[in-house]
């Protein structure tokens, strides 16, 4: 848990989560995933704990995306503290909204990653202000709700937050 955000853990924690990664994100047949997935679409492999019946052979299986994906601790936010622990199957009429959250919360989990990851780089006041500010917009005051996740994707503080990053290039 980042000193400097208390409240917010940025590793996974797939016991207090829904799998949102394994139905929300669509993934296509490659060297990473074995078969076509839409999004929304529960992975074949998924069952109905929430948990992956190949899980411990994943690479042999023909997913090596899901031993790289890194959901940031985004799934589990999503679902204790936006959804109250409900869960996708359990009420599909919301199931389209949890995982539109998902995908945005996943957006700003692993920007504050990316930002705690810059504060060890050599910056300056100005950077290091920016990187605050950002923090502050990823890490609202008011808790996230669904509503306010999928509005704050179109208001261009992720593309302001890629740009800082394409600046801080001739600082690694
Ligand atoms: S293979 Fe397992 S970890 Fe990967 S998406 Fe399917 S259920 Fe999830």
């Amino acid at each position: 848990m980042p000193a400097n955000l208390p409240n917010i853990k940025l590793e996974p924690d797939c016991t207090n989560c829904a799998a949102y990664c394994c139905v929300a994100l669509a993934f296509d047949r490659s060297n990473m995933f074995a078969y076509d997935k839409q999004a929304a679409e529960p992975c074949k492999h998924l069952d109905k704990a929430h948990s992956c019946t190949i899980h411990d052979d994943l690479d042999t299986q023909g997913f090596k995306g899901c031993i790289r994906y890194n959901c940031f601790g985004a799934g589990q936010r999503v679902f204790s503290e936006i959804f109250a622990g409900r869960s996708w199957r359990d009420h599909p009429s919301e199931a389209q909204e949890m995982f539109d959250a998902y995908r945005v919360m996943h957006n700003v989990h692993e920007f504050l990653a990316m930002l705690q990851a810059a504060r060890k780089l050599n910056l300056d006041t100005a950077q290091i202000s920016q990187i605050e500010a950002f923090e502050t917009e990823l890490n609202p005051t008011s808790p996230w709700t669904s509503a306010t996740l999928i509005a704050f994707q179109t208001c261009g503080t992720f593309e302001e937050i890629r740009a800082f990053f394409t600046g801080l290039r001739d600082r690694v």
